[in-house]
């Protein structure tokens, strides 16, 4: 099996064998958009999958404290021959990735992002340490700059993450939100001065946070969201696992449920090791 980077090769295969007729085969699809192309082809392989994706359930915590997911029992095994749920669902709940539309008025929705900015490099940036000593820290320039010291510069194309221990809370709503007697939330983000460096001097295709969202929770500007979305680029939010992979060398896959007009939604999160 291979990853990104090989992609060239498969459709060089296909070319040859003449099998490559609007199939829907991956493509490098950015040169609309101003997102940067996964790295440049290398064959790599894995040996292993980390699930970086929470179980999704009406429990999860959710930002607006609704339940992110309503699951209507349809059909019953006993009485119908088959089971069958509907879904009420939260676009923005459980793990799930944010479109460009979210926070812009023409950006992409989630049907229309490129499949190969959903399979990338993943760069896993560690602030657990910071965060438990204070809930309202913000990844910092710093911080990618002592991730590039020891790991090199941050791959092109790739999904920055960070890993702020999170994801442990989960289950428990009023840590995982962090929210004090104002309703004010507090968790672990992404420094809007960091988001504007990383825009300038890096070629990121996208942010991953293992909280609720890309900004940190006592933001009222959003600045994070503001700028980093309409430029074409994706985030994603309540990853999970990220202490299970390493912080460079793995290939993230973000399976993202095709909806016309949506503007998010549920990811299966995949990190190939
Ligand atoms: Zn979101």
């Amino acid at each position: 099996m291979c990853v990104p980077g090989c992609a060239e090769a498969i459709h060089a295969a296909l070319s040859r064998r003449n099998f490559f007729k609007g199939a829907g085969v991956i493509t490098a699809g950015f040169a609309a958009t101003a997102v940067p192309a996964p790295a440049e082809a290398a064959i790599r392989r894995f040996s292993a999958v980390v699930d970086l994706t929470h179980t999704m359930s009406p429990s999860f915590p959710t930002f607006f404290g609704v339940p992110g997911i309503e699951l209507e029992k349809k059909f019953d095994f006993k009485k119908d021959g088959f089971n069958l749920n509907w879904w009420k669902l939260v676009e923005h709940a459980g793990t799930h990735l944010d479109a460009p539309i979210h926070f812009s008025e023409a950006g992409a929705t989630v049907e229309k992002i490129a499949v190969a900015s959903l399979v990338v490099p993943l760069a896993v940036v560690d602030v657990a340490a910071k965060a438990a000593q204070n809930p309202d820290y913000q990844l910092s320039r710093d911080d990618l700059a002592a991730w590039e010291k020891k790991h090199g510069k941050l791959p092109a194309g790739c999904c920055v993450a960070m890993h702020s221990g999170w994801a442990r809370h989960a289950t428990d709503a009023a840590k995982f939100t962090g929210k004090d007697s104002a309703g004010v939330f507090h968790f672990p983000g992404f420094d809007p001065e960091a988001v504007t460096w990383l825009l300038k001097e890096r070629r990121v295709t996208g942010l991953a946070v293992d909280t609720l969202s890309l900004d940190y929770g006592a933001s009222k500007d959003f600045k994070t969201h503001t700028q980093w979305l309409p430029t074409g680029r994706w985030g994603i939010e309540n990853a999970a696992n990220l202490d299970k992979v390493p912080a460079s060398g793995a290939t993230l896959v973000v399976g993202l449920a095709k909806v016309k007009d949506a503007t998010g939604g549920p990811v299966r999160l995949l990190a190939l090791v």
